[in-house]
């Protein structure tokens, strides 16, 4: 789960990380006020929404007076902002966060994130941080540090000592270098983030070390020990169509294919994605609808699945274990009824219950494909995808 970043931020700040003041605002005459609470002579006014690269996108601006503040507040909200990192429908502006304006002597670039090989937390930092920092990580690797931390003693002051030595960072600067660099893995570790960024850290002219943005993201499967953290769950952020099947218990991630699909295992739901590319298509989602799966939840499967415009033809793929074939035929059947479904359906069922699921598929006498194997279910699904495509299929 990830959150915005002036929650981010307050949770860094209790871990004796430093950040500028700030405020939230929801409407230019708010972003006004909320300036004029805070000291100094600049401020910068930035859209908070699920993703980094705003700077480039319009999503940060440093204003110098009221008039400054309220266009820039104005045009960002609203607005569904497009980053590099959004993808072409780009996340609502709904919320602003107005901050005193800081005077930038250097930016650093500082994460921490897990290395699954290492299965470790691993320290990422560079010496010119900022808007730039994917062309250094490209254009000089070699300038990028990294620390790996022992998590049976966590993040020691001397490893912290030591990276913010190889940032190059004057002595003067160490102490609070250190205080930062064990204040952000305290709050990965003690939280259950999985992630946490701050690009950039600057050195400030005056000789301070602050966080001018912050990026965290937790573990989903810790959330149920971290009830201040779920508290932050913003939906209007994440994918409509994942939001819909996580309320309703369905182990669902979206994709940008075709063919929807619901299996039971997410073993088989992997291998039935593979499938379905080998046999020249896309697949639209992965769907676990999990064991035991009854009429009701088959449905409610289908609907997850229908919540996505781009689906135009649907494979279950049921190996029943747990499961039982007759109700997943009797869900398939109620599904294919109540929503009137309109695209192409294979379904394949293996295990418990087989013939009476195959029965009750064959005798509602519903347009529906049935596939013994999950290779004919894969090409079956595919090609009447195609089918429904004739003008495409006579251009290639
Ligand atoms: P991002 O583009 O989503 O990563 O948003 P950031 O919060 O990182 O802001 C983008 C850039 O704006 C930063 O890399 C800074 O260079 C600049 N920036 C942000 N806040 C300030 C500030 O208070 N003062 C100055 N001078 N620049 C800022
Ligand atoms: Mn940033």
């Amino acid at each position: 789960m990830d959150i915005h970043e002036f929650q981010a931020k307050e949770l860094l700040k209790r871990f004796g990380v430093n950040v500028p003041r700030g405020g939230i605002a929801y409407s230019p005459e708010q972003a006004v006020y909320r300036a004029s609470e805070l000291s100094g002579d600049k401020w910068v006014v930035k859209a908070q929404i699920h993703s980094g690269a705003r700077g480039k996108a319009g999503g940060v601006r440093i204003c110098s007076d009221e008039r400054e503040i309220s266009e820039a507040a104005q045009w960002m909200l609203g607005r569904m902002l497009v980053t590099h990192q959004t993808g072409p429908q780009g996340k609502l502006v709904s919320r602003l966060y107005i901050e005193e304006a800081t005077k930038i002597a250097q930016e650093i670039y500082l994460a921490f994130v897990l290395d699954r090989k290492e299965e470790r937390v691993v320290v990422v930092a560079s010496a010119q941080g900022g808007m730039e920092i994917e062309d250094i990580s490209a254009n000089e690797p070699d300038s990028i540090i990294r620390s790996v931390v022992d998590p049976a003693v966590g993040m020691q002051a001397f490893q912290a000592r030591e990276i913010a030595f190889s940032l190059g960072l004057d002595p003067a600067l160490i102490p609070q270098a250190v205080k930062t660099i064990t204040g952000c893995y305290r709050a990965m570790a003690e939280l259950d983030a999985n992630m946490v960024e701050i690009n950039p850290l600057v050195v400030t002219q005056s000789g301070e070390i602050m966080a001018l943005d912050a990026k965290m993201s937790f573990d989903d499967n810790a959330l149920y020990r971290r009830p201040e953290i779920s508290e932050l769950r913003d939906k209007s952020q994440e994918d409509s169509r994942e939001t819909y099947a996580e309320d309703r218990g369905l182990a669902y991630i979206g994709l940008d294919g075709e063919i929807g699909c619901i299996v039971n295992g997410a073993g088989l739901a992997m291998a039935t994605l593979d499938m379905i590319k080998m046999a020249g298509g896309e697949p639209a989602n992965f769907l676990d609808v999990g064991g035991g799966a009854s009429p009701e939840r088959v449905l409610m499967s289908f609907k997850a699945v229908l919540n996505d415009r781009n689906v135009e033809a649907i494979l279950v793929n049921i190996f029943a274990g747990i499961n039982r074939c007759d109700w997943i035929a009797e869900g398939v059947i109620r599904a294919y009824r109540e929503l009137d479904l309109k695209m192409p359906l294979v379904v394949r069922l293996s295990g418990t219950n087989v013939e009476q699921g195959r029965r009750i598929i064959k005798d509602s006498g519903l347009p529906i494909i049935t596939a013994e194997t999950l290779v004919d279910a894969a090409n079956l699904v595919v090609n009447a995808w195609k089918d429904t495509k004739p003008a495409q299929k006579g251009a290639a």
